[in-house]
């Protein structure tokens, strides 16, 4: 229906309305009509769920049976104290979920979906379209940033600015897991990943891809920076887990052949320890 698609593209619109790497946005309505918004970060550290439910609940809008409609699949799994969206969403009498894009994260996939399923919720998927364009914003690579949020996401930063110093945590939560990476020079095709001393970053050497490193505690931490070809992996810890980064690309300095723009974009997937979300 024409409504849901209007719905679906505000939505999008909302996330590009997100600061940071990890844009989310909600459109919470009754058919036609549009009963509240958010995004991600409009309201402190708030998930966007969060923010067009508080918005709901403040003008005193009763929210059973509506739809809502988000870019992100909602969380379902309490990394830190706060209540997972999928809950929140179901216990406010949300009767449909359309979700544009789901957590890459096997730890994560579809276990948002999942909780909403098992609470009756009816489950959406947005038109192919607006997938690709809710995903595009969920996974933004154009901005320079110093932090880094969410479990398997990316950002692409100046590693001669701020140290070199990048910071992922796996939530904007304050005291939520953190790896404070951090990068230097080191020619056109590989960068260093630096821990300070020995035991804190490795190379995963062949590695490729995230799901060929089983456990990252095997890698060999003994040297106090890992050099990073493009393509390769390397691997920070901490007593939260792993941070496995992926270097994707490279525009390195003026020295090393580059244009003045300079850059490193990574990939990462965070591993807690235990194998589960904490
Ligand atoms: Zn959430």
């Amino acid at each position: 229906m024409d409504f849901e698609r209007a719905h679906a593209t505000l939505a999008v619109e909302e996330a590009l309305k997100s600061q940071g790497n990890a844009r989310v946005g909600v459109v919470i309505a009754r058919r036609d009509t549009v009963l509240s918004t958010g995004h991600k970060g409009e309201r402190s550290a708030l998930h966007a769920e969060q923010v067009a439910l508080a918005k709901a609940e403040e003008q005193c809008i009763d929210l059973k049976g509506a739809e809502l409609y988000t870019t992100l699949e909602p969380c379902a799994n309490s990394r830190t104290s706060r209540v997972p969206c999928a809950e929140l969403v179901s216990q406010a009498g949300i009767a449909v979920v359309h979700i544009g894009t789901y957590d890459p994260n096997p730890q994560v996939y579809r276990l948002g979906w999942k909780h909403l399923r098992d609470c009756g919720v009816r489950l959406r998927d947005f038109p192919a379209d607006l997938r690709t364009r809710a995903h595009d914003a969920t996974v933004d690579f154009t901005q320079v940033f110093t932090k880094g949020f969410g479990m398997n996401a990316g950002a692409k930063f100046d590693f001669t600015q701020n140290g070199g110093r990048f910071t992922i945590s796996i939530d904007e939560e304050p005291g939520s897991p953190s790896w404070e990476t951090r990068w230097s020079n080191c020619g056109a095709r590989a960068i260093y990943m630096n821990g300070g001393r020995p035991g804190v970053v490795a190379l995963a050497r062949y590695a490729n891809e995230f799901i060929e490193i089983d456990d990252p505690d095997a890698l060999d931490y003994e040297g106090t920076s890992a050099r990073v070809e493009i393509g390769s992996i390397g691997v920070m810890r901490n007593d939260d887990g792993h941070v496995l980064c992926k270097v994707v690309a490279i525009e390195p300095t003026v020295d090393y052949g580059g244009t003045g723009h300079v850059s490193v974009t990574i990939k990462w997937e965070v591993r807690t320890r235990g194998g589960q979300p904490a």
